[in-house]
């Protein structure tokens, strides 16, 4: 078992597009590692980004939540294809700790994606995988909960924002430093 740090709000790694996977055969050490960090952190869905590694892939385990189904998951260089219906959902982000937001998505979505061996699938979903589905995806693509929500309501939590900010930067000046 090894744990990763996850990274915080104001990280310059969850800005910016992942880029996609290509080479499969290195990828079950992170991805058991990252599950082991989203169970440390009782999360139900991680984006490599958010544990500092630039590739299009996310985890997923709704099982405490949704017995019914498979409920694990690793998506792989997903793609959302189509969209339809609405929800509002609270939503909280190990990114941005201690800030939950109610936040509007699509119900259903198409999802096109790759598992662990490379092979592709699409399936429509619904419910709660296709909105955690959509919270990781934006993680991919660099977007946040707050980048979600009206700017009144994100002028509510900005004082918390800024302070998760000044210390997600600090931790980037420290790693900086540390590699050279
Ligand atoms: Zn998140």
């Amino acid at each position: 078992m090894a744990l990763m740090e996850v990274v915080h709000y104001g990280d310059p790694i969850l800005r910016k597009k992942c880029k996609p996977v290509e080479d499969y055969k290195k990828l079950s050490g992170l991805i058991d590692d990252m599950f082991d960090t989203m169970y440390e952190e009782n999360g139900i869905g991680l984006a490599a980004n958010q544990v500092g590694v630039d590739l299009n892939l996310f985890i997923i385990d709704i099982s405490d939540i949704e017995e019914e189904g498979e409920s694990i998951h690793v998506f792989i260089n997903g793609e959302i294809i189509e969209s339809s219906g609405e929800s509002w959902f609270e939503e909280g982000c190990l990114s941005i700790p201690d800030i939950r937001l109610d936040v509007k998505r699509p119900e259903t979505i198409t999802f096109k994606y790759q598992d662990e061996s490379g092979h592709e699938h699409t399936k429509e979903i619904s419910g709660l995988l296709a909105r955690a589905i959509q919270h990781e995806v934006d993680h991919l693509n660099g977007v946040f909960i707050v980048d979600r929500v009206t700017s009144t309501t994100k002028m509510t939590v900005d004082k918390t924002l800024k302070a998760i900010k000044k210390d997600a930067l600090s931790k980037v000046k420290y790693r900086k430093a540390f590699v050279l």
